[in-house]
């Protein structure tokens, strides 16, 4: 078993900065001031650049390139980051994720009664 302090792999990187775009995408506002939107587009546009993968980044900014990141709401920016991650689950022979907010956000703000333990669901973990 290899031990929990190991560098991450290409896999356990992705999973981990995934998790992280979805979640604030999840938590990104409905409606965001200019400066939020340069945030996320800046905050995109850097990963893209110092991903440690670099085939991967290097497909992800053509990518972006060809899709820029929608940033105008929490809704536009949830199902850009879907599709974005759908394309690399594409080229990995994955299955794709039904990409609806209602799915969206049960998997990455509201989740099942069974995440909660005995408190009461949250319309979010971070509400
Ligand atoms: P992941 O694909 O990491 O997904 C994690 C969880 O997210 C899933 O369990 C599911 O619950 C949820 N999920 C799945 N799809 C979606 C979706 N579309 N929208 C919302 N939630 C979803 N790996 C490579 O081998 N080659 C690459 O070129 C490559 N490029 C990458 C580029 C970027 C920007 C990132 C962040 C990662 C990249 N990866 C790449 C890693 C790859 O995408 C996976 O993270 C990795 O293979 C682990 O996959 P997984 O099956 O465990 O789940």
């Amino acid at each position: 078993k290899v031990p929990k302090d190991c560098p991450l792999d290409r896999e356990e990187l992705g999973r981990a900065t995934w998790s992280t775009l979805h979640t604030m995408a999840a938590y990104y506002p409905e409606k965001p001031s200019n400066a939020m939107k340069e945030h996320a587009r800046s905050f995109i546009t850097a990963l893209s650049q110092l991903y440690p993968c670099k085939y991967c980044a290097v497909d992800f900014q053509k990518n972006i390139e060809l899709c820029p990141p929608k940033v105008d709401s929490r809704v536009d920016l949830s199902l850009w980051l879907c599709e974005q991650h759908n394309i690399v689950s594409k080229k990995l022979q994955k299955k794709p994720f039904n990409c609806t907010m209602e799915v969206l956000d049960k998997r990455w703000k509201v989740g099942p009664a069974s995440c909660y333990g005995k408190e009461e669901p949250k319309k979010g973990k971070f509400d």
